[in-house]
């Protein structure tokens, strides 16, 4: 066992640490009360300096144009760009148009990387994954509702989606459609690429979260596809491969968003020791020195050092045997993680006082963006269940 990080690898950890607290820091108080689009030319401005560093798409291979790292490596990376809500955006890697660029590299045609492929990487267009229906569990994916149904050299697509992160200004999404009602469970589904200007796409609107509708990337849609028609060569694989395609995504896409959720519980955990240690609760008595603080300090200290432990083993096994052998390592830190994120956010606030609350600091945004992380990718209960069904196959066999 090798705790070591490389010392390559540890240069571009702090190389992007540097440029996330030097140049999106003091963007975080500037975002206060403006929308996402208003932002876009600041954040159209550091993509460009991410660009001259070399570090656009780090999480693509070289060969795509990207940085060419190990998973390991994208990773630990990923904790440093989630340290600044608009780290992962500026550096190109934000959900969902990071999995959107997997899923088309491993599965799309010529076509499809030429037209969708290439304007995403290059960051021209944004896209985003249509799943999720109001209408049916989205923690069973294999049961909806959307169809597409052929028609000629077209498919037609008639349903209704909500949560589509970032629809709003994306250029395609990819949808989820039945296109089997009659085959096996898992065999129903397709994944269909619909640019949003095709006619019947309609997006009824920003969902308003936590008293927020958002806007652009940072927004969740309701969408209706009203007799949608894409050429069958949009279709992403193969028919009926639509659940396998989104299994293949989601399980390396957890590790991302598990680092990503250690990146913001370790800034959190920082702002709340500073907080400790420069307020006084009486002159000369820090708030470090109350004995309940000292217990959020260590139990935090604990929790995100055994929450990144855990997620870099279940990278680490994805790298040697796959991301199918490694799907209980992998449920595993989904709850965990997103658990012990939202612990170290919570005692942070609390430390901060009514400032943990106000839009003065990051923690607002950290607290109102990130209470989902409980739900998307398969909300907490479903992981645990598969995790003790796998705990107990053993002794179920004894
Ligand atoms: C911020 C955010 C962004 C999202 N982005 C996208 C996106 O871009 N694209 C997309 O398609 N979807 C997206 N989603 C949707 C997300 O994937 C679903 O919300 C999630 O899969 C849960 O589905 P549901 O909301 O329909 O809840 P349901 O399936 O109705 O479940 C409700 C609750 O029931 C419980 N539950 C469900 N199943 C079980 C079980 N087997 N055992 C025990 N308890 C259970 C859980 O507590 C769960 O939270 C997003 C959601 C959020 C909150």
């Amino acid at each position: 066992m090798d705790f070591h990080i490389p010392q390559k690898t540890q240069e571009l950890l702090d190389q992007v640490r540097t440029f996330v607290e030097q140049q999106l820091y003091p963007i975080e108080a500037d975002a206060v009360g403006k929308t996402f689009r208003e932002l876009l030319p600041t954040l159209e401005a550091k993509r460009d300096r991410v660009r001259k560093l070399g570090l656009f798409i780090p999480q693509i291979s070289k060969e795509h144009g990207g940085v060419g790292l190990s998973f390991l490596d994208y990773a630990m990376l990923c904790e440093e760009m989630a340290r600044s809500p608009y780290g992962n955006y500026v550096f190109n890697a934000q959900a969902p148009d990071a999995g959107n660029m997997q899923i088309l590299i491993q599965f799309g045609t010529a076509m499809q990387k030429k037209r969708f492929l290439g304007p995403l990487l290059r960051g021209e267009i944004r896209s985003c994954f249509s799943m999720t229906e109001p209408d049916r569990p989205g923690s069973n994916p294999t049961w909806l509702e959307t169809t597409a149904v052929r028609d000629g050299d077209a498919y037609v697509i008639n349903g209704h989606k909500w949560f589509t992160s970032s629809a709003d200004g994306a250029s395609f999404a990819v949808v989820m459609c039945v296109t089997d009602p009659d085959a096996q469970r898992h065999d129903r589904a397709s994944q269909i690429i619909v640019p949003t200007d095709t006619p019947g796409f309609q997006l009824v609107r920003n969902i308003p979260c936590m008293g927020h509708a958002g806007d652009d990337w940072a927004s969740h849609a309701e969408i209706r596809y009203e007799n949608c028609r894409v050429p069958l060569a949009n279709r992403l694989g193969d028919e009926g491969a639509g659940f396998a395609i989104a299994q293949s995504r989601l399980g390396p896409g957890r590790i991302h968003h598990c680092m990503r959720w250690i990146g913001i519980a370790e800034r959190s955990f920082e702002m709340m020791c500073r907080r400790a240690a420069a307020r006084e609760v009486a002159p000369a008595e820090p708030l470090a020195s109350c004995q309940s603080v000292e217990n959020w300090i260590a139990d935090s200290r604990a929790e995100i050092d055994a929450a990144r432990l855990m997620t870099l083993h279940a990278a680490w096994k994805i790298d040697q045997t796959g991301a199918r052998s490694a799907r209980t390592e992998i449920s595993t830190i989904k709850f965990f993680v997103a658990g012990v994120m939202l612990k170290v956010v919570d005692r942070a606030i609390q430390a901060h006082g009514a400032l943990g609350i106000s839009d003065d600091t990051v923690l607002s945004t950290f607290y109102r963006n990130e209470r989902a992380a409980r739900i998307y990718d398969g909300p907490d209960e479903v992981h645990r269940s598969l995790v003790a069904r796998q705990v107990l196959k053993q002794y179920a066999s004894q």
